[in-house]
């Protein structure tokens, strides 16, 4: 008999994982890029003797497959992707490929912000009570390729509402939903309850000894939740009032109750800021209680948590001014909580390219505490039209060097600068990273005084 096909649809990081697992399965592999692949993946599938191709899709060849691995960027309407579906040849994604060859324990994380954040923490308490655990998902390194030899116990997966998607059989042991925003909507043929139900197969095949944890406060998760009724173990997270299982946060204490035991540990004793951050450490304060982590390893581990670059990022203070990058704050949501978690008067740069924002949702928080606006953006116009009214003083720029040294100027000592865009940055950057980098080295650079 021949051997099952399974063809990759694009070559990145979980592509490329993805074609090494099918390979070490014995599976006929092949692998297609629309694009041109990055050096190091193409070297990688030469070195494995993976038939691949690049800049082009061999239609024949990609119908002929038993199965299809899907990138999680290539939207299920493309033309390609209905024809295989049309003929019944089943199209997965990688995470759901690389479940099937694991004995791990998955926690999976999702929500439209702080996935990675809580998925980096919980991975972090984990590892901190000594777990065999890895890292897998929407970051860090793929997890087909990490379950070719699978010697960990637990994994810790960020889930994209794209990699959901193509999830059919995955089992979740633990299950996060942080919130749900509008975002990727071009995605889900504009109708908001399409991406509902896409965040929501983070239930799919749920058990009732399984955990699920969300954030309560969310108003398309409540509606959702009480349409579909789970039968699973349910652990709300609350900011506004104390829950009997699950987590909350008041009086700036993170609380979090599991079959009745308690953990408690003051926010300001972890390495976490502001309400959104209480969410995301509750989230994986209860997802390692869940998997028996000790109150001692979670204190440890809330106590030495480094978050990724960007995200709130202590970026340098300058004659008593903090300056904090918070660049992959790419929507309207992200930064009303960086908003919500200034403890002093804030010069905000914000701009870049408009997503279709409606900034409503922060007037009061800017008039509460937003001395100044810079925009540092091609085109600034909704925001200074929005804005003009409510903040006294609003300057524009493209340069960030000049963003920087208009925050020092228009803050006193003891103020905060605060990068946290709302928009997308591709009108004067390569992406989120590159435009907190040069941020960065802005502030770097008055330090040193080159400026
Ligand atoms: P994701 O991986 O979902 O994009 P990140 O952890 O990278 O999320 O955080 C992205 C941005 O979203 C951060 O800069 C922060 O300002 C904001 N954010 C983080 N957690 C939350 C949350 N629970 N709710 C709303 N916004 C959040």
């Amino acid at each position: 008999m021949s051997a099952k096909k399974i063809v990759i649809l694009g070559g990145g990081e979980s592509g490329v994982g993805a074609a090494l697992l099918a390979q070490a399965k014995g599976f006929e592999v092949f692998l297609s890029d629309k694009g041109s692949l990055k050096d190091s993946y193409r070297a990688t599938l030469e070195a494995a003797q993976i038939p691949f191709e690049e800049n082009q899709h061999t239609e024949a060849r990609i119908l002929a497959a038993s199965e299809v691995i899907k990138s999680p960027g290539i939207p299920a309407t493309v033309p390609l992707v209905e024809k295989l579906r049309a003929q019944g040849t089943p199209v997965i994604s990688e995470i759901e490929f690389a479940a099937r060859y694991t004995k791990a324990r998955l926690i999976g994380i999702t929500g439209s912000n702080g996935k990675t954040t809580t998925t980096l923490l919980t991975y972090h308490l984990l590892k901190t009570a000594g777990y065999n655990v890895g890292l897998a998902g929407n970051v860090g390194d793929s997890f087909a390729a990490q379950v070719i030899d699978d010697t960990f116990d637990y994994f810790v997966l960020e889930l994209s509402s794209f990699q959901l998607d193509d999830m059919e059989q995955t089992h979740l042991d633990v299950r996060v939903l942080l919130n749900i925003t509008p975002d990727h909507l071009d995605r889900y043929g504009y109708v908001f309850q399409n991406y509902v139900d896409s965040k929501f197969r983070i239930l799919q095949n749920a058990r009732p000894d399984d955990t699920f944890i969300y954030f309560a406060e969310s108003q398309p998760i409540q509606t959702e939740l009480a349409k579909r009724n789970p039968a699973i173990a349910q652990l709300p997270i609350s900011l506004e009032n104390p829950v009997e299982e699950g987590g909350y946060f008041l009086d700036n204490t993170l609380t979090a109750i599991r079959n009745g035991h308690t953990f408690q540990m003051p926010q300001a004793e972890t390495t976490l800021r502001g309400p959104h951050n209480a969410i995301n450490a509750l989230a994986a304060i209860l997802a390692a209680q869940s998997v028996g982590v000790s109150d001692e390893a979670i204190a440890e581990g809330l106590r030495t948590f480094a978050n990724a670059e960007h995200r709130m990022e202590p970026a340098g203070t300058i004659r008593g001014v903090r300056f904090i990058n918070d660049s992959k704050a790419t929507n309207v949501d992200s930064v009303y909580y960086a908003l919500a978690s200034m403890d002093a008067p804030t010069v905000w740069i914000a701009g870049g390219q408009d997503k279709g924002n409606d900034y409503s949702q922060l007037a009061n928080l800017v008039r509460q505490k937003v001395k100044a606006l810079i925009c540092l953006g091609v085109d600034n116009h909704k925001l200074t039209d929005y804005f003009g009214p409510v903040v006294p003083s609003i300057q524009e720029t493209r340069s960030v060097e000049e963003a920087v040294s208009m925050g020092l100027a228009l803050a006193e000592p003891g103020d905060i600068v605060l990068l946290s865009p709302a928009c997308a940055s591709f009108d004067l950057f390569r992406n989120y990273v590159d435009r907190g980098n040069q941020f960065k080295a802005a502030v770097k650079n008055v330090l040193a005084g080159n400026t």
